[in-house]
């Protein structure tokens, strides 16, 4: 069975989640934090997780585990959708990206060309204009057209 190091002691585990607690009182978030880890890294390996999943997957289908609120639960997390990137993933993301491809996400000066061969310029200035437009102010996109096509 695949197993994960911990980045605290260097021993290996096929779950961190009680070696942290027992070991280095800390909780699953803080680890991740220490070792600035994204928040919603699995601290278990792929093939503990998927024997838990199939347990649990098997317990609910069988009727051995249910709860009364089951489906007000469900539809809860379903109306919550997914959380917000916080502003430490966002810089963090920033960096990844920006050392994958280094000056893909910085605006493109005056008079350069995209890569397909449009200026730069106009095109920012549409993208604007459309999304003005698409949030219900035509007034940009009618400049737009004016200034490029009129
Ligand atoms: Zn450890």
């Amino acid at each position: 069975m695949a197993k994960i190091i911990c980045l605290e002691c260097g021993k290996s585990f096929e779950h961190l989640g009680s070696h942290l607690r027992r070991m280095h009182d800390m909780s699953g978030d803080e680890y991740r934090e220490a070792h600035a880890l994204p928040r919603g890294l699995p601290l278990a390996s792929d093939s503990y997780r998927e024997t838990r999943r199939q347990i649990l997957a098997q317990s609910i289908a069988t009727g051995a585990m249910t709860r009364p609120d089951q489906a007000d639960l469900v539809e809860a997390a379903r109306a919550a959708g997914r959380p917000g990137k916080t502003p430490s993933d966002k810089e963090r993301h920033r960096k990844i990206m920006q050392a994958l491809r280094p000056g893909d996400h910085s605006l493109l000066p005056d008079g350069a060309c995209r890569a397909n061969g449009r200026d730069a310029v106009r095109e920012r200035e549409y993208q604007r204009a459309y999304r003005a437009k698409r949030n219900g102010d035509p007034s940009d996109m009618d400049a737009w057209v004016a200034k490029y096509r009129g």
